[in-house]
This record gives C-alpha cells, structure tokens and sequence, in this order.
C-alpha cells in the first residue's frame, strides 16, 4: 500500500516495522462537546485505514486516547481548559461532562460505523507515564522549569518544524487572538509538559507530582498513551490535519528527545471538512452533528458515502444539497443492490478476483476511496452472475462499511410488504387476463381490460418478468 506520509511529503510504500504487527496510534476527542460531523470526517477516513490495512492482512493495533484533560483554548497551551468550559456550561463536574461526550462520541462512531479502536484511554489514566516522561526530558535537559510550569526546550533540537516551512512569525497562528503569550517560556515554540500555575486556578483535575500539583500539558497525552500501550516505536500516526502543528510537532520532540531515536515512520494526515464560512469547529459552538443529520432524516451512511466520495487530503465543503447528493447516491447504489438474486448461483472466482485487484489498487494509491466507491458500480455493471457480484459487493463492503448487503435485504423486504400489502386477487386476474388475451392476439380485448384498470386507477407496467400492475 502506498501512502502520502506528512513526514517526507510524498507516497511511500508501506512497510511495517514488525511482520506480526502495525502500530497505528489515533488523536481521539477532546470532550468537552459533541463531535461535529467535520471530527467525524477524520475518524471516518483513520476506519478506512485501518480496515483497509485488515482487508489486505496487516494485524493492526490500534491506541487512541480521549483527551480529558490539559487542551487549552489555544493549542500553544494558553487560555481556557477546555474541559473546564464545557463543565462550566452544562453546570457539571468535568468528570460527567468527560463521561457524557465520550459515550456520545462512541455512539456516533456506531451509527457511521467507525470501529472502536483496540484500545482506548483516557488521558486522566496515565499520570504516572507522564510524570516518568517529564521527569526523563529533565534529566536530559531537554525541559526547564518556570514559573511552577515544565515547559520542553525546542533550541535542544536539530529540527523542530518537521511536517513544514513554519518560521516564527507562523507560529502566531496558533496563538490565538485575545489568549496572552506565555512569558515563561524561554523560546516562543517551547511548550507546557506539565502545568502547575495556569491563570485559571480553579482547574478541577489536579494531581500531585514532583513539581507541585498540577495537570499534564495536552501534547505529551499521545505521546505516552501511545508508548504505554505500543512501545518505542509507531507505524502509523494518524489525525486532523489542523494537529500536524504544534500537536504532532510538539509530539514528535518530545517522544524522540525522550527515547533517543525516531519514534514514528508514518504520518496521516486527514483534511478538513469546511463549511462556506470555513472549517467546522467545535470552539466555534455552531456545528452539525450525526444526530442532527438523523433528526433532518438523513441516514448516517449517506454522510459515511459522502466522506469516502472524495480523498482524505482534499478538503471537503460540506453543503446540504452535497449531502443530498450524496443520500440520493446511497438510496439508488441500494436499490441496484436490492435487486440482485445470486440464488442457486455459483460465484465466479475469476471475475471475483479481478474486481478484487482493481479495488484493492484504488486502496493501494494512497487510500483512494472515491475509487474504490466506483468500484462498486464496475461491480453492478460486470458481465458475471448476480452471486459473483453480491461476493464482490459484501467484500469490498468490509472496508468500506456502507451496511450495502444489509440495507439491500432489508429495502427487499419492505418492497415484498409493500407488494403483498397492496394485493388484489382482482386485479391480479384481470391483468392475468390482459396478458392472455395478448397471447392470443385479441389485441382489442387487452386494451379494453387495460383501459378498465385505467379508469380504476391502475397502471400495467410490462417487464422481462411479466406484467406488473401498480395503483396511480
Ligand atoms: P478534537 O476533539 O477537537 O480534539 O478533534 C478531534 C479530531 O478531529 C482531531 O483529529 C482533529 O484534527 C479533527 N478535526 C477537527 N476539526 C476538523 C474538521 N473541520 N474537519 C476534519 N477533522 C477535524
Ligand atoms: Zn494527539
């Protein structure tokens, strides 16, 4: 498989650092608020991956924390925690807010059906991992103290900028307007380990540790829930474009001033989605989620087909009449599904096999899902059996995730209700009449029955199969 890596800028082969295992490692959530459906867009991309990886017989471990505590406002650790906004706005303790929005961002992942990764932990588990980290990056002089903070040293490193051209005056981007610089730190990418003076006193998780009681910064969060549970080294590290800096930046320097060596091989980076006025933010307040998507009646699997329509480092603008597109897309791709019968039918294994390579070459180009969606009207279009092509679909169908296989059953079996519950053994006879008299060539009597049933409000409809019959 060939991937873009943000680390060297381009696609490379990928190729595990161990035979019986791929290291992925996921940024998870921070919550304090429901994931918006743009959050979702790069949970739904990391699946694919990870599936995709499955399909082609890598045994993936997959990590991702849940960001509980130590994410500021700003992503250069200044301003508001962000947990504790989330606590003051719904009057309860963070530890209920926490619990809330993970169960909440669980269920969303369930209704797109985003696998849940290997492991998950929260970021409150791991204390005693970062007080060991923080306290190793001081033995190595590569933190200080100041001011009651432990602030990492990026003048200790060769490269700090190292997924791109970032010059100081860029660093500005990520403090924010109104958030006051950190007079702390000695150079301005240096960043927070371990917080133990913030300016918001009455943060409410605080643990005791060498430096006083404090709380962990958010960035060295990945790092050691990433080492904790995959050791010293990492396939795969994956998350929203926006944390490739500082996030991933500051994660990188930590990880590889602490072990002394390079901790990560790849880096995958998924997009934004953007709304007209920019990227959907949760800090921002108005944003759309899966449930508001179901409550306006779209199925989430309309919005996973949306997402999997175009490549993960594009953005993506998300509109309701894109969406609409795209739900339209997913009711007749089914409705094309719902049709096939492969009953009593052998599965062609060649033909099986050809559409196997080429969906495994669009996964094999970095990831390409919009390929590999087209790829399933190649399969509708084949000239093989209705078995070979429902195989082909449920197989594709395990990256991809898109319930095609169940969605077409149950479709089935509403139009079987729906035609057994507008039966009419009358209607049924004068049609079968109809159909006789045209055997017989008494075209004069098949148009009269026919114009009966008009004026009844019935419309004959000839198919290969038969007449059918429907109320107008
Ligand atoms: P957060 O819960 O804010 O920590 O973000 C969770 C994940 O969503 C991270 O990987 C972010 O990079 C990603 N993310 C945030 N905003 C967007 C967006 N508009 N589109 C796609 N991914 C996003
Ligand atoms: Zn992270």
């Amino acid at each position: 498989m060939y991937l873009y890596n943000s680390l060297s800028h381009k696609k490379e082969l990928f190729q595990p650092n161990h035979p019986d295992i791929v290291k992925m490692y996921t940024c998870g959530p921070t919550v304090y608020h429901f994931a918006h459906i743009g959050n979702l867009r790069t949970y739904i991309m990391e699946d694919i991956l990870e599936k995709a990886l499955r399909y082609e017989g890598y045994p993936v471990k997959r990590v991702m924390n849940i960001t509980d505590v130590g994410h500021l406002a700003s992503d250069a650790d200044t301003g508001e925690d962000k947990m504790l906004k989330g606590a003051k706005r719904e009057h309860k303790s963070v530890m209920d807010v926490a619990k809330y929005y993970t169960d909440a961002f669980f269920a969303d992942c369930d209704k797109l059906n985003i696998k849940r990764p290997d492991v998950v932990e929260p970021a409150t588990n791991c204390i005693s991992e970062y007080i060991n980290m923080v306290s190793t990056l001081l033995e190595k002089k590569k933190a200080y103290i100041a001011g009651g903070n432990v602030y990492f040293d990026t003048s200790t490193l060769e490269q700090y900028y190292v997924f791109n051209d970032h010059n100081e005056d860029d660093l500005a981007v990520g403090v924010r307007e109104g958030v006051e610089e950190d007079t702390n730190k000695r150079n301005k990418n240096d960043f927070v380990l371990w917080f133990t003076k913030s300016k918001f006193e009455d943060q409410a998780l605080k643990w005791d540790s060498p430096w006083g009681v404090g709380y962990p910064g958010w960035h060295i969060e990945c790092s050691c829930i990433s080492m904790k549970h995959l050791g010293e080294d990492l396939d795969i590290h994956c998350g929203g474009i926006d944390n490739a800096f500082p996030h991933h930046t500051n994660e990188i320097a930590q990880s590889e001033s602490y072990l002394g060596h390079k901790w990560c091989n790849y880096w995958f980076h998924v997009h934004h989605l953007n709304t007209n006025g920019g990227k959907m933010s949760k800090s921002k307040g108005e944003f759309l989620t899966v449930s508001l998507l179901e409550e306006k009646g779209y199925d989430p699997m309309a919005y996973r087909l949306f997402c999997l329509q175009s490549h993960y480092r594009r953005n993506l603008v998300f509109s309701w009449e894109n969406l609409d597109n795209a739900a339209a897309a997913y009711d007749k791709l089914i409705a094309k599904i719902a049709v096939l019968n492969g009953d009593g039918q052998n599965v062609d294994q060649t033909a099986f096999e050809s559409m196997k390579e080429r969906f495994v070459k669009a996964l094999d180009g970095d990831l390409n899902t919009s390929v590999a969606v087209t790829n399933l009207y190649d399969v509708l279009k084949a000239k093989t059996n209705d078995a070979t092509k429902l195989a082909a679909l449920a197989d594709f169908d395990r990256v991809l995730c898109l319930n095609l296989i169940e969605a077409a059953t149950q479709l089935r079996k509403k139009n079987a209700e729906e035609e057994a519950a507008s039966a009419d053994p009358e209607i049924d006879a004068l049609v079968a009449a109809r159909t006789e008299a045209k055997k017989a060539k008494d075209f004069a009597e098949a148009d009269r029955i026919r114009d009966e049933l008009k004026t009844r409000g019935i419309e004959i409809i000839d198919t290969p199969q038969g007449a059918k019959w429907r109320k107008v």
